[in-house]
């Protein structure tokens, strides 16, 4: 089917992204990358989370002849990439241990026959004898190979499976490689061209920056209801990821989260693993789940629509705050990363690094990584050009989508508060923590104070210019850039160190940040809930657009997100088309998913046409309907090639294992030529001419419903006939009223 005549490679691409994928211009490096590919080149892609890796391989796979080989350590999403694939009409199949043997022969066979687009594949069963002898059998178009961080030794996910992959290039020096990952640091970068054998490859190296993750950092007050104030405010119905430091808190904060009326899993290591898979089935298959977590939640979690990771502990670095919080927005969609922190967490990290048993070397690249991560929380800068910073990418202006960018953060000169803070810890021994020594400064004659004199040293009453949680913030600063560190015993004292003698001397100056106060804590029940748009009708579109989309993918058991994913939902709200030729207009709606799915969301949009052409002005990134009455003014060769086979007396699902394609694709097709009066109902079904007047007399008595027509009119007849069946009904009623 891919003619190469005439066409040149980028036109080719484009094609394939435009009609195929339904998205209408590449991102980024995609364009050069897939290029490079199908021209044969080898390339190693740096690009971060949701920045549209899989492309890379996918299209190339599809226009090279042969197919592409996708090696994946994570078992876990194989399934969920197949399935996104088919759902494109694309043919992928994946091998790894949770097959049947059966299974196993049948896609050997298919890989044999070339009729399987893209194969995913684990990297122990690729390193087989018997798979290499397959693969000298076979066409390959490529060899891609994701998460290639895992050849890294010092990274987290080392596999040793992936060392051994640099032999593909001595087999098959002819076949182009393309690897890929999200880890952004140098000497991982380095180690993968050095072990993979691609220094000589096209190294295409994006920014690591993450435009739609809004960043916030906050003080640590009152957790749970800073919590529910954010989530009531920013992310009421959204799906979402909390992180808590302890197991016990996990569960405390679930629960919380329950009575206060969301759908909350708790997920760490000490559940049973039946609970944590069901927990993480959930979050993945329904809507607006919130996971809350330890951080041994995350890996292998591919949940595109993921609208806000929440910190309610410090992570140990940036690093791993950058990791976390990427798992938010991979669709490109508004999402939030917050967090929020106090004088404890700075304490307690502190202490846990000092007690680390680790060698000093070790230890003083973790102190370092951790003052990173505490200099980005106290920043008075935007928080992206910190970040980015940390990783070598300088970020020219202020990203104007980070609390410090959206509301200025005041400094003042807080030398002299410093200079009376650590004289008070100077003057009381070095052995006591905030508590006490705030107690001091604000001469506090309680008990403890007189008992050890302490009412009587030079500091004592001299704080009175700041409250008690001024001098908090004050203590959690300094300690966060290394004016103060905490004692070794393991009693949370406070100690001078060699930077903060500067500051007494006089010799350095400090800036404290003054820390904002939390705008409204707890809002009234009547508060209005956050809605992704203002309009009521449109957001009453929107919520029935996805319960649809939730509807038709538990029928057909994979997650929401491979149905539609939320940006086409929302340009669907924003454009409302009426016809299929405006529908394939929309991000994200190729053709395999416009003959499956079309006809059910048009139902649904027809309720609301007011809106048709008219949402310009509801979201700024809203593209025009192109004026395009019918996209094809004749029918697609997949719909021809079906209905030839139907006419020849094929049935349905002989077509479907002849085009390597889900029968409800071929029904798509058929669905489309019935409409178009190119077949008869009657050359697909055996439904008698009562049996079809039934069905369209519940058709016309649920005409009018905003959820999912077909669903309605299969619950009403009884479930006696299938979606299938009723589809194609539906397109010979339609085809009538042409
Ligand atoms: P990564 O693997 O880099 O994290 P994915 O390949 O999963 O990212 O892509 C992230 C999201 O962006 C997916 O929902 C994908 O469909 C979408 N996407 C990728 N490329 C494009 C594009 N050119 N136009 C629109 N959406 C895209
Ligand atoms: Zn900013």
């Amino acid at each position: 089917m891919h003619s190469r005549q005439e066409q040149s490679t980028p036109e080719l691409a484009l094609q394939v992204l435009q009609t195929r994928f339904g998205y209408e211009n590449f991102r980024g490096e995609q364009e050069e990358v897939i290029c490079h590919i199908i021209d044969g080149g080898d390339a190693l892609v740096l690009m971060p989370t949701g920045g549209g890796k899989s492309l890379c391989y996918q299209i190339p796979s599809l226009i090279r002849p042969g197919i592409g080989i996708v090696i994946s350590p994570l078992i876990a999403l194989m399934q969920d990439q197949v399935d996104a694939l088919r759902q494109l009409g694309i043919r992928a199949a994946f091998l790894n241990s949770t097959l049947q043997y059966a299974d196993v022969l049948q896609i050997e066979q298919q890989l044999r026959a070339n009729t399987i687009d893209l194969l995913y594949i684990a990297p122990e069963r690729l390193m087989t004898e018997r798979f290499q002898q397959l693969l000298q059998q076979i066409q390959i178009a490529l060899f891609a190979i994701d998460e290639a961080h895992c050849v890294s030794q010092w990274g987290h996910d080392f596999r040793p499976e992936y060392i051994q992959l640099s032999i593909l290039h001595e087999r098959f020096p002819e076949i182009p490689r393309i690897a890929l990952t999200a880890t952004a640091d140098r000497i991982t970068h380095q180690e993968i061209a050095e072990k993979l054998a691609l220094t000589e490859a096209r190294h295409f190296i994006s920014s690591f920056d993450r435009p739609n993750i809004q960043y916030k950092v906050m003080v640590k007050d009152n957790p749970k209801a800073q919590l529910l104030d954010f989530l009531r405010n920013e992310h009421h119905n959204d799906a979402g990821i909390v992180y808590c430091l302890s197991r016990k808190n996990v569960e405390k904060t679930a629960e919380w989260l329950c009575e206060k009326g969301y759908r909350a899993l708790p997920y760490h290591a000490g559940l049973t693993h039946q609970v944590r898979q069901d927990n993480q089935r959930r979050f993945l298959q329904e809507d607006k789940i919130i996971i809350v977590a330890t951080v041994a939640f995350g890996m292998g979690i591919d949940k595109p629509d993921v609208r806000f990771v929440a910190h309610l502990n410090l992570p140990k670095s940036l690093e791993a705050y950058y990791q976390e919080t990427g798992r938010a927005g991979r669709d490109g969609q508004k999402s939030t990363a917050w967090m929020v922190y106090n004088l404890a967490d700075v304490v307690l990290l502190r202490k846990m690094m000092a007690e680390s048993e680790a060698d000093e070397a070790h230890k003083r690249m973790e102190q370092s990584k951790l003052d990173s991560l505490l200099a980005f929380c106290e920043t008075h800068r935007c928080r992206r050009q910190v970040l980015l910073g940390y990783f070598d990418e300088n970020l020219e202006d202020p990203c104007n989508n980070c609390d410090t960018c959206l509301e200025t953060v005041e400094t003042i000169d807080g030398t002299v508060l410093a200079q009376k803070a650590l004289s008070c810890i100077f003057r009381t021994g070095q052995r006591f923590g905030a508590g006490h020594l705030i107690d001091v400064l604000l001469g506090k004659n309680n008990d403890r104070v007189e008992r050890l004199g302490h009412d009587q040293i030079s500091t004592f009453g001299i704080g009175s210019e700041l409250t008690g949680k001024e001098w908090k913030s004050l203590f959690r600063q300094l300690i966060a850039s290394g004016f103060i560190s905490v004692d070794l015993e393991g009693y949370g004292g406070f100690m001078l160190t060699a930077k903060s003698k500067e500051i007494l001397k006089g010799t350095q100056e400090f800036r404290l940040r003054k820390d904002p106060t939390p705008k409204r804590i707890f809002p009234k029940k009547s508060d209005k809930k956050s809605t992704l748009f203002k309009n009521p009708k449109a957001q009453q579109l929107w919520e029935a657009l996805r319960k649809l989309r939730l509807e038709i993918a538990r029928e057909q058991r994979v997650p929401p997100y491979i149905i539609f994913n939320d940006a086409t939902l929302r340009e669907m709200v924003q454009c409302c088309p009426q016809t299929l030729g405006e529908m394939i207009n929309i991000t994200g709606i190729g053709e395999a998913k416009l003959e499956r799915y079309g006809r059910d969301f048009l139902d649904v949009l027809s309720q609301f046409d007011e809106f048709h052409g008219l949402q310009e002005h509801e979201l700024p990134s809203s593209k025009k309907l192109a004026p395009q009455p019918t996209p094809r003014g004749e029918l697609s060769p997949p719909v021809l090639e079906a209905v030839a086979l139907i006419r020849q007396g094929w049935t349905v699902e002989q077509v479907a294992q002849q085009r390597g394609l889900p029968v409800a694709t071929i029904i798509g097709h058929l669905s489309i030529a019935i409409e178009s009066k190119e077949l008869r109902l009657s050359q697909v079904t055996s439904l008698t001419e009562e049996e079809v007047q039934l069905i369209k007399e519940s058709f016309d008595s649920h005409s009018h419903e905003t959820s999912y027509q077909l669903k309605s009119v299969f619950d009403s007849l009884q479930q006696k006939y299938d979606y299938s069946t009723l589809k194609l009904v539906r397109s010979h009623i339609l085809s009538e009223v042409k």
